[in-house]
């Protein structure tokens, strides 16, 4: 599975490096908390939904990925 960080830092305010950082700590199955929510950030799949990223679930953090 690749990775295409090209546009995330369009859709977040957050920066690319925080971005980066969630992602890879998310990627590794460590938990990471949404900053606003506290809750657990979880990883969407293209298998699970048709915007695959990493988002919680109220919504308030939704990084969307590209998976080539
Ligand atoms: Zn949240």
């Amino acid at each position: 599975m690749k990775l295409d960080f090209s546009g995330l830092n369009k859709q977040t305010q957050k920066s690319f490096g925080d971005q980066r950082a969630i992602i890879k700590r998310v990627m590794q199955g460590k938990q990471v908390l949404c900053e606003e929510c506290k809750q657990a950030l979880l990883l969407v799949t293209p298998e699970a939904s048709e915007k695959p990223g990493i988002s919680c679930r109220k919504g308030c953090t939704n990084i969307e990925l590209d998976f080539a």
